[in-house]
C-alpha cells in the first residue's frame, strides 16, 4: 500500500466509524459518501442519501417551492450550511463551528432541530470535495432555551414584584402587612407587623427600621387591654375567615386627624391594614354642609326679606287706598272725582302686585298655611263673580257664572284661597278678552258621604294662547309676552301663585287653548262636607251693621294708618280713641271702659304683645275687653302666638 493510500484508508476508517455526522460531497455538492452516524440521526438510507443534494439528504424543509432539493427554494438562498458548501468548493475555505437550525422531517414529523457543523475541503483524485461534519445539538439548545425562559419569568416575576411593591409604596393610604400571633389555644393574642409602605411612615411619624418585625403590643402599649383583646379578635378573625372588614371612620386624638380603616386576608393567618386619612375629605365635606347651610339660609332670608318688604310697603299704600275711599265719600267737583279714582286704580294695581310678591315668597319660604274651615260655596261663588261684574261691564263683556243645581252649600276648606284663584284667573280671563265674555263654570265630579269633588272652569273669548306658549305657562316670572312693547301689565306670578294653591290644596290646575279663540283654565279640588259655618256670610257683615256704635281704642303708631282706621270707624258711627304706643294705651284702659281695641303689635316704648298681657293681668277674670290685633305679621305661626299671648 502506498502512501496516500494508506491516507485514504486512514480517513476511510476515521470517517465511518465517527461518532459525529459527516458526509462527503463531490465537486457537484451532492453526497458520495455518509457516515453510520450521519444515517442514525437523519434516520435514512444510504441508498436514499448517495447522489442527493445536502438538504434533501437531509430532509430540509427549508424550501418551498423546491421539494427535489438544495438551493432552489426561498429560504435555501441565506442558508449558512449551503453558502459555506458553495465557499469551501470554490474557495476552498473551511468553515467551523457553524450553528444553524432546520425545520426537518423526522419519523415522518416535522421538527426544528439545531446543528453544529464543519465544513472541511479536501482533495481527491484531484477534485475538490467538501467533507461535512454534523453535530446534533438540539438538545442542549433545548436546554439552553429553557434555561434562558426561567430566567426570563424570574426576570419577569421580578419586574412584576417591583411594579406592585413601588404601587404599594407610593400609594397615598397607609399599608401595614401583618402576621396574627397565636397563643397556645389558637387564640389571635397580637400580630407583628411584616411590611409597612411611606404613607404608613408619614401619617404615623415612624420609621420603617422601628416598626417592621415590632409587635403590636410592644408598639402599643397603652391601649386599654379590653380595647385591645377585642381588637384582636376582630383582626384574627379577618386572617382567618378572609372577610373584608370596614371599620367606621374615626378621629385619632393623638395624630388629630380623622381616618377609615379597611382589613382583609390576602393569605390564611395574615391580614392587611388600609389607613386612609379622611380628614381633607371631612373638612371639604364639612364645608360644603357650611356653604349649603349658608345658601340655604340666604335664600330663606331673601324670602324672609321679600315678605317683610312687602309689609312695610303694604301699609303705606293701604294709607293711600284709605285717604282716597275717604276723601271720595266728600263732595268732591267732577275732575277731582276722575282723579282721585285714577289714584285709587294705581294705588289698587300695586296692592295687587305687592299681594303676589308677598304671596310668592311666603310659599318660597314654607310659611304659606292653608285654612281648614267651614264656608258657603255658592255665595263665596256668587260674591267672587260680582267683584268683577265692574270690570266686564267697563269692557262690554258678558259675565255669567254656571253652577250645577246639587252644589251643597257649606264645604270645608280654604276659601280665602279659593277665591284667591278664582279671583286671578277671572282677572286673566277679562284682562285678555277684548269681545265675548268670561263664564265661570263648576262641575261635580265625584261626590261621597264626606267628600265632594269639583272642577272649577273659567272660559274666555280672548286672544288664547298657542301650544308653544302654553308650556312657559305656570312658570316663576314668565309671560306669554315678554316684549317691551307688551300690551298687558301683570308681575307673572299669578298663575305661579295659583298653581301652588290648587297643589297645596291636593288639586291640580290646567289650561286649555286655542290662538285667537279664547282659553279655559281649570282647575279640580276635594272638599269636605260640612255642616259648620265658620267663614262670615253676608249675614254676618250686615249683623254687625246694625250694631250700635261702639267706644274703640286705636292702638297705633302709625300716623297714617291710625287716620284711615279712625276715619273709617267713625264713618260707621263709632267713637274713636287713639293711643300711639303700649304704655299709652295701659293708661288709657286704666281709665275708661272700651268695647273694643285695635291692637297694632310693633311700636316704639311699649309693644302690642305687652300691653295686651299687662291689660290682661289687670282685668284678670272680672273683665275681657276684645282685643284685635292690628299687624302685618301674617306668617305661619304669628296668629298662635298672638293668640297666646291673650289677643282675640
Ligand atoms: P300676569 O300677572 O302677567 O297676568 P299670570 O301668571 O297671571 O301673570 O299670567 C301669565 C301670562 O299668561 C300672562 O301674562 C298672559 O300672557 C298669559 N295668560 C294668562 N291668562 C290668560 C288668558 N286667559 N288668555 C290669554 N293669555 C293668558
Amino acid at each position: 500500500m502506498n502512501e496516500e493510500n494508506i491516507e485514504v484508508n486512514n480517513f476511510e476508517i476515521i470517517f465511518n466509524t465517527s461518532p459525529i455526522g459527516m458526509l462527503l460531497l463531490n465537486e457537484q455538492a451532492l453526497i458520495w459518501k455518509i457516515n453510520d452516524a450521519a444515517l442514525e440521526f437523519l434516520s435514512s438510507d444510504r441508498e436514499d442519501a448517495l447522489g442527493q443534494r445536502l438538504g434533501n439528504g437531509l430532509h430540509c424543509q427549508g424550501g418551498t417551492e423546491d421539494i427535489q432539493g438544495c438551493s432552489y427554494g426561498v429560504q435555501c438562498r441565506s442558508c449558512k450550511l449551503r453558502l459555506a458548501v458553495e465557499a469551501a468548493l470554490e474557495t476552498g475555505q473551511a468553515a467551523t463551528r457553524l450553528e444553524y437550525s432546520k425545520v426537518l422531517i423526522h419519523n415522518e414529523k416535522e421538527r426544528k432541530y439545531w446543528f453544529r457543523a464543519s465544513i472541511t475541503p479536501v482533495t481527491f483524485n484531484d477534485k475538490s470535495n467538501v467533507v461535512v461534519a454534523i453535530d446534533d445539538i438540539t438538545d442542549s439548545k433545548l436546554v439552553e432555551a429553557s434555561e434562558i425562559e426561567l430566567l426570563n419569568s424570574e426576570a419577569k416575576q421580578r419586574r412584576l414584584h417591583e411594579r406592585y411593591r413601588s404601587l404599594i409604596m407610593n400609594m397615598p393610604d397607609s399599608f401595614a402587612y401583618n402576621r396574627i400571633i397565636y397563643d397556645d389555644m389558637d387564640m389571635p393574642i397580637d400580630y407583628e407587623i411584616i411590611e409597612i409602605n411611606e404613607a404608613y411612615e408619614r401619617i404615623f411619624n415612624v420609621n420603617r427600621e422601628e416598626i417592621l418585625g415590632k409587635k403590636y403590643s410592644e408598639l402599643f402599649s397603652s391601649d386599654d387591654p379590653e380595647i385591645f383583646k377585642r381588637r384582636m379578635a376582630q383582626y384574627g378573625e379577618v386572617a382567618s375567615t378572609g372577610v373584608e372588614l370596614v371599620l367606621p371612620i374615626y378621629y385619632s386624638e393623638w395624630s388629630k386627624l380623622w381616618f377609615s380603616v379597611k382589613l382583609y386576608s390576602p393569605e390564611p393567618g395574615f391580614f392587611v391594614s388600609i389607613i386612609t386619612d379622611m380628614t381633607e375629605r371631612i373638612h371639604e365635606e364639612s364645608e360644603l354642609l357650611l356653604a349649603k347651610d349658608k345658601a340655604e339660609a340666604a335664600n330663606q332670608a331673601k324670602s324672609e326679606f321679600l315678605a317683610n318688604m312687602s309689609h312695610e310697603i303694604r301699609t303705606p299704600i293701604n294709607g293711600m287706598v284709605g285717604m282716597i275711599d275717604l276723601t271720595l265719600l266728600t263732595n268732591l267737583e267732577r275732575e277731582q272725582r276722575e282723579n282721585l279714582e285714577i289714584a285709587k286704580d294705581c294705588a289698587d294695581t300695586l296692592l295687587k302686585i305687592i299681594n303676589d310678591i308677598l304671596d310668592f315668597s311666603k310659599i318660597e319660604a314654607g310659611k304659606l298655611m292653608i285654612e281648614t274651615i267651614g264656608f258657603n260655596i255658592q255665595e263665596l261663588l256668587n260674591t267672587t263673580i260680582k267683584a268683577h261684574s265692574q270690570l266686564a261691564l267697563k269692557k262690554k263683556l258678558k259675565l255669567n257664572c254656571d253652577l250645577p243645581a246639587s252644589l251643597p252649600q257649606s264645604l270645608q276648606g280654604d276659601p280665602n284661597r279659593l277665591k284667591q284663584i278664582l279671583n286671578n284667573l277671572l282677572n286673566n280671563a277679562l284682562k285678555f278678552t277684548e269681545y265675548g265674555g268670561v263664564i265661570l263654570s263648576v262641575q261635580q265630579l265625584a261626590m261621597t258621604d264626606e267628600t265632594i269633588e269639583l272642577r272649577f272652569s273659567i272660559t274666555d273669548t280672548g286672544i288664547g294662547i298657542s301650544k308653544q306658549e302654553q308650556a312657559k305657562l305656570f312658570r316663576n316670572f314668565s309671560q306669554v309676552d315678554g316684549s317691551i312693547t307688551r300690551k298687558y301689565g301683570g308681575t307673572g306670578l299669578g298663575l305661579v301663585i295659583s298653581k301652588q294653591l290648587v297643589q297645596m290644596m291636593g288639586g291640580t290646575i290646567k289650561v286649555e287653548s286655542q290662538k285667537g279663540r279664547g282659553s279655559t283654565f281649570s282647575f279640580t279640588l276635594k272638599f269636605m262636607l260640612s255642616d259648620e259655618l265658620s267663614y262670615p256670610t253676608q249675614d254676618t257683615f250686615n249683623s254687625i251693621n246694625a250694631k250700635k256704635s261702639l267706644r274703640i281704642l286705636i292702638v297705633e303708631d302709625d300716623k297714617v294708618n291710625l287716620m284711615v282706621l279712625a276715619l273709617m270707624l267713625k264713618e260707621k258711627g263709632h267713637f274713636i280713641e287713639s293711643a300711639s304706643n303700649g304704655l299709652e294705651a295701659l293708661s288709657l284702659h286704666a281709665k275708661n271702659q272700651y268695647d273694643v281695641i285695635f291692637m297694632d303689635i310693633q311700636m316704639p316704648v311699649m309693644d302690642g304683645i305687652e300691653a295686651t298681657v299687662k291689660i290682661r293681668e289687670r282685668e284678670g277674670k272680672s273683665r275681657h275687653t276684645p282685643i284685635v290685633a292690628l299687624t302685618a305679621y301674617a306668617l305661619i305661626g304669628d296668629r298662635e302666638k298672638f293668640l297666646s299671648y291673650g289677643l282675640d
